[in-house]
């Protein structure tokens, strides 16, 4: 800090200690001024101006320097000033006083702010540049937040000093007003009977109504902007139409259909969408054949002298087929159409906020007029603009399914946990498969042990693993597909039949009227939506891929819940979608599961942890399984049993990972999993081992010496005062200093 800082800085915390230390607090409260509304009422009298200039000084310096006392001094204004002259000088004193605490936050805390925490303000001063003015005025005029905090917050955002003064002081006008007609009422009181007076109550009632009116008042002007250029229909043919049946859209349709809404569904390719058809579900029967065959091969190890697999990979891909046939009726027309649910197959076109249009696949366009709109489009595999790439016609997580014959070389580009698990899955069926991942490391997003753990045993399964490897050109030479890879500087040419593109996914916003209307995208390419999932338009709603953070199934099915309740029950009460705990898995062998925060995320974020950690391989189910590795790693918050995230690998880590989830989302922290049978033997001790784990670590030496000479006197060996003298040591966390001469039982 330098020495002008410190000069204000010492000047604001003086006058603030002053004023606490000197009990000025004591002339700012009701009880006071009520007190002395007399005398005061008697100076505006005899000296009017030389008063309202005392009380401007006054008040400008309370809020100047952010101390309580604000409200009481409005009240004050009314009650000596009047409506008019009150409203008048409060609104320029509390303007300048806002202005000067903002400047104040501004200097001496911005530049430090910006330094530490500059990557995450980024987000909020771009938003505060865009519509800056317009939330300032939100938050002044719905007074949710002290205006003090309002005041040092905007400080430490880049919105100009000129916007912050007048947006302040229109915004803060109406809430100046009610309050000053409050102070007005407050001065009339002479009896008890006056306090329940009808106009005082009056005052009060709209006092209290003022940010629920505010609030609505500014929604509707809100909506009356963006719904301008739309003319609304006087009826609508459907509560929700809901675009795309994905796993976003199916709990969207199912959750109006239950509660009763006209609902219609619409899917221009295959219900069930991603997951049903090219995600999660044939992925998942792929990598069961996978398993087993690793499991044949390994047959020796489990005692077994001889076992081979005599397999075709065109049958180990019909039977995914078969899978996914089998869960289709969970996800199919049929089952929808029962539960209440219109089902079009066809492609759907946002024509307005109330209408879509949908061109039906039997031929012919239907236009449905709508209350709402949830837009559930999906996300699809990104190809990046790799020279040769999108010509050598790569296979991606939407096509690999229709493979029939096994590639002998295949290169995977993308070492996320799309990439992961196919890479694994393809050098079990027998593919010789390299993989390439530019960053330096498999799987990203989790702690590195974990990154090793998979790269060791994919390593150990023979896939050719080029982390920190970046894809360059793909070439047709001498008949051959050649990927060329670079690496710190130099060229590696990489020969392969196929190749497998699994470095992303990219969400479905263009060509179904998102542009037409306006609706933004994020920089992720994502729909932009708010708190509520709702787009800029209040009835549209958008959840799953196409909306993110998250791209999951559970998470488009949780999102779903939230826009299919905020549509149809929003203008009673709207709620808030919760990402507060969000698990998930990556079912490579060993699975990676995670919820909440890991280590590398505590660091960036600058959250204090405490971490403990279980190593399954000591764990006896697992040594029976013979899958006796692994790991369970806890973040704790410091000096506490509150899980902050936890990351298991191994065996079913997924399942496993259950116990964290419901123990994050219900606060139930590792002491209470400790406390906890778990059955013998299973993979889900290694959670409880893992609180134990926490748990040993915090026990304390004055804990341990406590216990030691309690034992001792409970012996004979030791006297009373001794244990006493232990016990206080403890309770007061200090050391033990053992008295010389005493018996040790350290
Ligand atoms: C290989 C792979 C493995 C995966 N494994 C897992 C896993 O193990 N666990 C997990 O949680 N997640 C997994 N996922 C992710 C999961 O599949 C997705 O997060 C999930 O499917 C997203 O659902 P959604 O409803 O948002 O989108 P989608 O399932 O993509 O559904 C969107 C639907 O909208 C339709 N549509 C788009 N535009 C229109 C239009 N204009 N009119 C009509 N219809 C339209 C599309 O045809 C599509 O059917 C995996 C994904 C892949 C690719």
């Amino acid at each position: 800090m330098n020495k002008r800082k410190l000069v204000v800085l010492a000047v604001i915390v003086a006058l603030v200690v002053a004023f606490f230390a000197l009990d000025l607090r004591q002339y700012l409260t009701l009880e006071y001024v009520k007190g002395r509304q007399a005398v005061l009422a008697g100076y505006v009298q005899e000296h009017p101006l030389q008063t309202a200039a005392a009380y401007f000084g006054v008040y400008v310096a309370v809020t100047g320097l952010s101390l309580p006392g604000a409200a009481v001094l409005t009240l004050l204004g009314g009650a000596v000033f009047g409506l008019l002259w009150g409203t008048l000088i409060v609104s320029f004193a509390s303007s300048i006083g806002a202005t000067l605490a903002f400047l104040a936050s501004r200097f001496l805390l911005r530049d430090w702010v910006q330094a530490r925490f500059g990557k995450f303000l980024k987000p909020v001063d771009e938003g505060v540049r865009k519509e800056g003015a317009f939330y300032l005025f939100a938050l002044r005029l719905v007074p949710a937040f002290p205006f003090f905090v309002v005041n040092l917050v905007m400080g430490l955002t880049a919105i100009p000093v000129r916007t912050f003064y007048w947006v302040s002081q229109v915004g803060m006008l109406a809430g100046t007003l009610a309050y000053v007609y409050a102070g007005t009422q407050l001065a009339s009181i002479s009896s008890p009977r006056d306090i329940v007076s009808p106009r005082l109550l009056f005052a009060f009632v709209l006092l209290g109504l003022f940010p629920v009116i505010a609030k609505k008042t500014l929604d509707a002007a809100k909506a009356r902007k963006v719904y301008k250029a739309w003319p609304r229909p006087a009826r609508f043919d459907r509560n929700i139409v809901v675009i795309g049946a994905g796993s976003a859209g199916l709990v969207s349709a199912y959750i109006a259909a239950a509660v009763k809404a006209k609902v219609t569904l619409v899917e221009k390719h295959r219900m069930g969408g991603d997951c049903l058809n090219t995600g999660c579900v044939p992925s998942k029967a792929l990598i069961r054949s996978a398993k087993l065959l690793s499991n044949i091969a390994r047959a020796r190890e489990f005692g077994v002298r001889d076992a081979r697999a005599d397999y075709d990979f065109a049958d180990v891909m019909e039977r995914v087929q078969r899978v996914v046939k089998q869960v289709e009726p969970h996800d199919s027309v049929e089952r929808y159409s029962a539960l209440g649910v219109e089902c079009l197959q066809g492609s759907a076109r946002i024509a307005s906020p109330w209408s879509v249009e949908v061109a039906l696949a039997g031929g012919g366009t239907r236009t449905i007029t709508t209350r709402n709109i949830v837009v559930a489009a999906g996300a699809r595999p990104f190809v990046p603009p790799i020279p040769g790439l999108a010509e050598s016609q790569p296979l991606t997580s939407d096509t690999v399914w229709d493979l029939r014959e096994r590639p002998a070389r295949l290169v995977v580009l993308g070492g996320g946990p799309i990439g992961c698990e196919l890479a694994q899955c393809f050098a079990r069926l027998g593919s010789k498969v390299t993989q390439v991942e530019m960053a330096p490391r498999l799987m990203g997003r989790e702690d590195p042990e974990f990154s090793t753990m998979v790269q060791r045993r994919f390593e150990a399964e023979g896939i050719a693993v080029l982390v920190g490897h970046k894809a360059k050109q793909v070439l047709r030479e001498e008949g051959e597909t050649v990927v060329v890879v670079e690496h710190e500087g130099s060229d590696k040419r990489i020969a392969c039949d196929a190749i497998l593109c699994a470095v992303g996914r990219v969400a479905n916003t263009a060509g179904y009227g998102l542009e037409t209307l306006g609706i933004p995208v994020t920089k992720q390419h994502t729909v932009e939506v708010n708190e509520f999932l709702a787009t800029k338009y209040p009835n549209i709603f958008a959840c799953g891929d196409v909306a993110g953070p998250y791209q999951f199934t559970h998470t488009a099915s949780h999102m779903a819940w939230y826009c299919a309740v905020n549509a149809l029950f929003g203008r009673f009460r709207k709620f808030r979608v919760d990402y507060s705990v969000v698990p998930w898995a990556t079912f490579t062998d060993p699975e990676v599961a995670r919820v909440g925060l890991n280590e590398q995320e505590a660091k960036e974020k600058d959250i204090p942890y405490e971490v403990a950690t279980y190593n399954i391989d000591d764990l006896d189910r697992a040594i029976a399984d013979g899958e006796a590795h692994g790991l369970v790693k806890v973040l704790t918050k410091p000096g506490s049993d509150r899980i902050l995230g936890a990351t298991i690998a191994g065996e079913h880590a997924g399942d496993l990972l259950a116990e964290f989830v419901l123990a994050m989302r219900h606060h139930i922290g590792l002491n209470k999993i400790l406390g906890t049978i778990h059955t013998y033997p299973t993979m889900a001790e290694a959670n409880k081992y893992a609180a134990g784990a926490w748990k040993r670590a915090h026990v304390t030496q004055g804990q341990m010496a406590f216990a030691a000479s309690f034992h001792a006197w409970t012996r004979g060996e030791t006297g009373f005062v001794h244990v006493l003298s232990r016990l206080r040591a403890l309770l007061d966390k200090r050391p033990y200093h053992e008295p010389a001469g005493a018996p040790g039982h350290d």
